[in-house]
C-alpha cells in the first residue's frame, strides 16, 4: 500500500483548469520531485495536498486515511516554501517552536523537540538569532526545522532552493536528501530545475499543463523520454524527423527520434566505428567546463554532440572536418 495516494484530483479556477486527472502513489520514505515548466500547476498541486487550496474533486489519502477535506493543521503534513515564510520578529528558536503551536507539549518536551529539529539542520548555536541575522541558506534551514519539528507524516517542499546561489543550493540539496533518507520521510519536492530533480529523487513526476506526463526513476526519465515535450524539457536531446533518421541510419521510421548529445562520438575525419558513421563539420563550439558542446553540420542537419573536455586536443575549432559515430541503440522513438 502506498503511504500517499492521490486519485483523480482536479482543480480549476473558473474557466482555468490548473490540473486534472492527477493520479499517483508514493511509498513510505520515497522522495518524489514534481518537475515541470513554470505555470504547469506544481505549486497548486502541492498546496492542494497540504490543504491550503481546496480541490474540486478527487481523493488524497495518507496511510489509508482520506484527508481530502481535512484542515491543513490536521493532516500531519509539513511544508517549506521558497520564500522561507519565517516570522521576522521571532528568534530562530521561537520560529521553530511555532511549528508546535498546534501540538501543545509540556515545556521540557517542547525544548527537546526544538533542539532536535535544529540539530537535524545543523543550526545549534543559532537559537537566539533573528532571521535578518541569517544567510538565505540558514533561513531555509530554519524553515525546514520548523516543518520537521512536528514529525510530519509527509514533507512538502515548494522550490525551497530557488532563491539561493548555486553553491548553497547544491549543499542544501544534499543536506535535505540526507535528512529525508535518515528519517525515511515521504517527501514531495517541487522544482523547475531538471538537475535538481535528477540528482535528488527516487522518482520524478514530470508535469505539463496540469497533467503528469511521465513518471519514473531519474535514469528512466533521462534516457527514455516518452514524448516530444519530455525531449524538449530534459537533457539537450537532438530531435530528428523520420527523414533525418533515414539519412543517419538508412532505415524507415514512422515517428520522431530523440538522440542524446553524448550518444554521438566525434572521430577524426575518415575515422571508423562499429556504429553507423557519417561525415560532418564543426559548426559551433561551446565550452561548458568539463564538457564541450558542439553543433556539427552533417547530411541530417545540425546535431548537438557533447564531448568530455579531457585535454586541449578535445577542443576542435569551427570548420574542422570530423566523422560522427552514432550509437544506434541509444535512439529513442518518441510520440
Ligand atoms: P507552477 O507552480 O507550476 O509554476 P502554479 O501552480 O503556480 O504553477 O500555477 C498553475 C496555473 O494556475 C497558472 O496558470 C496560474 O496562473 C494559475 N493559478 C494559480 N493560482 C491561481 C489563483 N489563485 N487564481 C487563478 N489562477 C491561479
Amino acid at each position: 500500500m502506498f503511504h500517499l495516494e492521490v486519485n483523480q484530483l482536479h482543480k480549476s479556477y473558473g474557466e482555468t483548469k490548473v490540473f486534472a486527472e492527477i493520479e499517483f502513489g508514493i511509498s513510505k520514505g520515497e522522495l518524489v520531485t514534481l518537475l515541470g515548466p513554470s505555470g504547469c500547476g506544481k505549486s497548486t498541486l502541492l498546496r492542494a495536498l497540504a490543504g491550503l487550496t481546496p480541490v474540486d474533486s478527487g481523493q488524497i489519502r495518507v496511510a489509508g486515511e482520506d484527508i481530502t477535506r481535512l484542515a491543513p493543521q490536521k493532516r500531519g503534513i509539513g511544508m517549506v516554501f521558497q520564500s522561507y515564510a519565517l516570522f521576522p520578529n521571532m528568534t530562530v528558536w521561537d520560529n521553530v517552536a511555532f511549528g508546535l503551536k498546534m501540538k501543545p507539549q509540556p515545556g521540557r518536551e517542547l525544548s527537546a523537540s526544538v533542539r532536535e529539529a535544529l540539530a537535524l539542520v545543523e543550526l545549534e548555536g543559532f537559537e537566539r538569532r533573528y532571521p535578518t541575522e541569517l544567510s538565505g541558506g540558514q533561513r531555509q534551514r530554519v524553515a525546514l526545522a520548523r516543518a520537521l519539528v512536528v514529525r510530519p507524516r509527509i514533507l512538502l517542499l515548494d522550490e525551497p532552493l530557488s532563491a539561493l546561489d548555486a553553491r548553497i543550493r547544491r549543499s542544501l540539496r544534499q543536506q535535505i536528501r540526507e535528512i529525508q533518507q535518515n528519517l525515511q520521510l515521504t517527501t514531495i519536492f517541487v522544482t523547475h530545475d531538471q538537475e535538481e530533480a535528477l540528482t535528488m529523487s527516487d522518482r520524478v513526476f514530470l508535469m505539463n499543463q496540469g497533467k503528469i506526463v511521465q513518471s519514473g526513476r531519474p535514469d528512466q526519465i533521462y534516457t527514455q523520454p516518452a514524448s516530444e515535450f519530455v525531449v524538449g524539457f530534459i537533457g539537450n536531446y537532438n530531435l530528428l524527423g523520420p527523414e533525418q533518421g533515414k539519412s543517419l541510419f538508412g532505415a524507415q521510421f514512422s515517428s520522431k527520434l530523440a538522440l542524446r548529445p553524448e550518444a554521438i562520438t566525434l572521430l577524426p575525419a575518415g575515422g571508423q566505428s562499429t556504429d553507423p558513421c557519417l561525415p560532418g563539420v564543426i559548426h559551433q563550439q561551446q565550452l561548458l567546463g568539463n564538457v564541450i558542446r558542439y553543433q556539427v553540420a552533417c547530411e541530417a542537419g545540425l546535431l548537438t554532440v557533447d564531448v568530455l573536455n579531457r585535454s586541449a586536443s578535445d577542443l576542435l575549432p569551427v570548420g574542422t572536418a570530423v566523422t560522427l559515430a552514432v550509437a544506434r541503440d541509444q535512439l529513442c522513438e518518441v510520440a
